[in-house]
């Protein structure tokens, strides 16, 4: 028989019995109790290491339905979370004994050609996006890994192959449709509650649940040149690395290059003998014009003897999700990360001495190029701050689900951050902060934009109902 109360877990931590009578405004189907066949899949996360069940999930196929689960958890004082792809690292998707919005099933992609805008749900994976703007030939800057949620991405700032020309995510935001703590539902861009829009552009999901983004369009693709190279490390890290630093000092903007140390996977396209064994790879992504790319690219494909070689011409969307086979869900996962100004000629050493040190299968070491549009906007264009960024360079630890050795992994990011600490411009990307980074990696994520965004956070959030993030306290 379904239960007429659940134990859930307030605002305070206290544990609170709810009369199921409360949910009256939420449709039956909208609601999934713990018994319910699609509670499992509606709390499944990508990083095993978090261990953490809520007590409701509610699924909403529409803004009115959000309106009534803010209502719910503000008038009761509940815990509340919200799960837009699930793949925060710190598994900041799901509060446990909480209210769980779970943004999946609002996941519409609507495309205007002729405005060369796109409007898309909360509930899509940058997959969804990247197919429905590419069959126009058209995308915004979105990330690596197709699988990724689009709206924990945009929120927490967005980077990927396309930044060197078009900045971060929120720099092709244009509005959002948003929920805030009082139940209403506003319209935010550049001229219309322009605070609230600066903040949302990085400052995560502390200011309400966003129910629509808008994002600016380019034309690029369907057909790009990229794919991934890889070294033997032993033999090749020092040249790779000297490469890498000397391309990305005068690459193009439509070149954008990821660097990445790890054990060689048993993968089909890495001959047998290299299996386990140390690698250095570059990631290529050429959105530019295909002969002009691969004059771009020969330098890279004549470097020393290749153990694979997959840059081609493809497509975009193909590109897209190349990685994702890589970022496996529920795998355990541990990040440090730190945005730098500059390659120097002192951290290449230590970027190879971390990256020989892997012993994970799953580990890397790895470092994007951003430099580029970001750096032509202000600090203060919207809250992601870090303009003053042109990589972003750490240590991902991984390892299957079971093993026993995730303390030793760990170590090896802990100490590896403490070596690339020095390297950093002080400002490290909040989407990457992990299970133990505090209040002062948040501070030190956003700096001179950390007060204004608290307060913002006082005017649309006083009462912290939205603390399932990287968590601003509001402003006094
Ligand atoms: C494999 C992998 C690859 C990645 N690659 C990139 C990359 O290339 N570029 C990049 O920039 N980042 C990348 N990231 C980081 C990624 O941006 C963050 O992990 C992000 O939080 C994921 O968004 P999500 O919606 O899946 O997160 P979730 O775990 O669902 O949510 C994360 C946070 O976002 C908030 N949130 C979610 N939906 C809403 C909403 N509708 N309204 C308000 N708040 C909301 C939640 O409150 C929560 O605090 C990657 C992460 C992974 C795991």
């Amino acid at each position: 028989m379904a239960p007429d109360s659940l134990n859930i877990s307030t605002l305070d931590g206290d544990t609170v019995l709810l009369d199921l009578n409360a949910l009256e405004r939420i449709p039956e189907k909208a609601r999934v109790l713990p018994a319910d066949p699609r509670f499992d899949e509606a709390t499944l996360i990508w990083n095993g290491l978090i261990d953490k069940k809520p007590a409701l999930v509610i699924q909403p196929d529409n803004t009115a339905e959000v309106v009534s689960t803010v209502d719910l958890a503000r008038d009761h004082g509940l815990l509340l979370s919200i799960k837009g792809g699930g793949h925060n690292i710190s598994g900041l998707a799901l509060a446990d004994r909480g209210v769980t919005l779970d943004m999946s099933r609002m996941n519409e992609v609507r495309v205007d050609a002729n405005r060369r805008v796109v409007h898309a749900g909360p509930g899509c994976l940058l997959g969804d996006v990247d197919r429905a703007t590419q069959e126009h030939g058209l995308v915004t800057t979105l990330g690596f890994v197709s699988q990724t949620g689009l709206a924990g991405l945009t929120l927490g700032g967005g980077f990927g192959y396309l930044t060197r020309r078009f900045g971060f995510t929120v720099d092709e935001l244009i509005e959002i449709e948003i929920v805030t703590a009082d139940g209403q539902v506003r319209r935010s861009n550049r001229e219309t509650e322009p605070d609230l829009f600066w903040a949302i552009r990085g400052g995560g999901g502390n200011f309400g649940v966003v129910t629509e983004f808008t994002y600016r369009l380019h034309e690029v693709g369907p057909d790009i040149v990229g794919g991934l190279i890889a070294w033997p490390a032993q033999d090749h890290a020092q040249d790779v690395l000297g490469l890498y630093q000397e391309l990305t000092a005068s690459a193009p903007r439509e070149l954008t290059l990821v660097i990445t140390m790890r054990l060689a996977p048993p993968a089909p396209f890495i001959p047998e003998p290299w299996h386990g064994k140390p690698m250095i790879a570059i990631v290529a992504c050429h959105t530019g014009d295909p002969a002009q790319a691969l004059e771009d690219l020969a330098p890279i494909k004549g470097l020393g003897h290749p153990i694979a070689d997959l840059i081609v011409p493809k497509t975009y969307v193909e590109q897209q999700s190349m990685l994702d086979a890589t970022q496996p869900k529920g795998a355990n996962y541990y990040w440090k990360t730190e945005f730098v100004a500059e390659l120097a000629d002192d951290f290449l050493p230590v970027f190879v001495d971390i990256g020989s040190a892997i012993e994970s299968p799953m580990s890397q070491m790895m470092m994007f190029h951003l430099e580029g549009a970001v750096n032509e906007h202000a600090e203060d264009d919207g809250a992601v701050g870090n303009r003053d960024a042109t990589y972003v360079t750490g240590a991902a630890g991984a390892w299957p689900a079971g093993n026993l050795d995730g303390d030793k992994y760990q170590a090896w990011v802990r100490q590896s951050w403490e070596k690339i600490s020095p390297f950093s411009t002080g400002g490290n990307y909040i989407n990457f902060q992990t299970i133990d980074d505090d209040t002062s990696r948040i501070e030190s994520s956003y700096r001179a934009n950390y007060e204004r965004l608290q307060k913002v956070k006082a005017r649309y959030d006083p009462g912290n109902l939205f603390r399932v993030n990287r968590n601003l306290a509001p402003a006094r």
